[in-house]
């Protein structure tokens, strides 16, 4: 039987990750490709009977049975609160407002004191900044936006690929020259530090990059409705929606209601709406 669900003793038939000998390089599934686990496949080390007692306490069981009235939007899992690192979850769907809540402070007001969010702004603020950083409103209608746009999806994977490699060019070159120091009995402290220090930046680039992989439908998706704009600018309001602009985000900040940092897939980020008392960017 397939599922979507794992446990320990379940199998990645797929494997994520693969060496391609004659490149000696990885490659990586991008999510687009089916991934499923064999269930029952041999035993686990963990009971299948306590894994799922143990899920259901934790409340990490993600059907949308154990949820209530959970449901997958485009802001699924990328609204993380800055507060105590924790995702914004949708809650509130038959009041009349649809609302965002922190996790942590849904559970208690004692872990984290972020306020609650209305959709409609999470949408309002995502558009603003959309429109900051692509310049919407002083666009002529030379088509140029839509070709950037259309440009930045298509580079979009061997952008990121070359992040990765780069770095592990560097990690690689950094671990030789560490080697080559132990063996010829010199002083590896520096070598070390700088090694540790990409070790961490791949760490953290590495939850951005499995974000980014599993976001291929989106991209595909923003790049079909591009093509149907016929390359008049002007026409790209119709489809500015959240589930557009969602191709372009890795996840968004939350500071306050009223203050958000978009983190873009190029690495880029845009600060968007307010502080108390006045916009972060000197606007009155
Ligand atoms: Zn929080």
């Amino acid at each position: 039987m397939l599922t979507n669900e794992r446990y320990a003793g379940d199998v990645l038939s797929r494997k994520t990750c693969t060496l391609d000998f004659r490149t000696h390089k990885t490659v990586v599934n991008r999510g687009h490709k089916p991934q499923y686990y064999i269930e029952d496949h041999h035993e686990g080390i963990v009971s299948k009977e306590d894994y799922e007692r143990v899920q259901e306490i934790l409340g990490d069981n993600k059907s949308e049975f154990n949820r209530g009235d959970y449901e997958k939007t485009p802001f699924t899992s990328r609204v993380i609160c800055t507060h105590c690192g924790k995702n914004f979850h949708r809650f509130g769907k038959n009041l009349e407002q649809t609302m965002w809540r922190c996790s942590s402070n849904k559970k208690s007001e004692l872990l984290c004191e972020a306020d609650p969010i209305e959709e409609a702004q999470m949408e309002n603020l995502l558009k603003e900044g959309f429109e900051k950083r692509y310049n919407i409103n002083q666009r002529t209608n030379d088509g140029l936006l839509i070709k950037q746009l259309t440009k930045e999806l298509s580079n979009a994977e061997a952008v990121r690929e070359r992040e990765q490699n780069l770095l592990r060019v560097e990690l690689e070159k950094c671990l030789i020259a560490e080697n080559k120091a132990i063996l010829q009995n010199l002083d590896t402290e520096d070598l070390k530090e700088k090694r540790q220090e990409i070790e961490k930046e791949i760490a953290v680039k590495s939850k951005l990059w499995e974000d980014f992989d599993r976001d291929y439908e989106f991209r595909e998706a923003s790049l079909n409705r591009l093509k149907e704009l016929k390359g008049s600018d002007k026409a790209i309001n119709k489809i500015l929606d959240i589930s557009f602009m969602r191709a372009w985000v890795i996840h968004i900040k939350v500071e306050s209601p009223f203050l958000f940092s978009i983190k873009w897939i190029d690495g880029k980020e845009t600060v968007v709406g307010k502080f108390k008392g006045g916009y972060h960017d000197g606007r009155k």
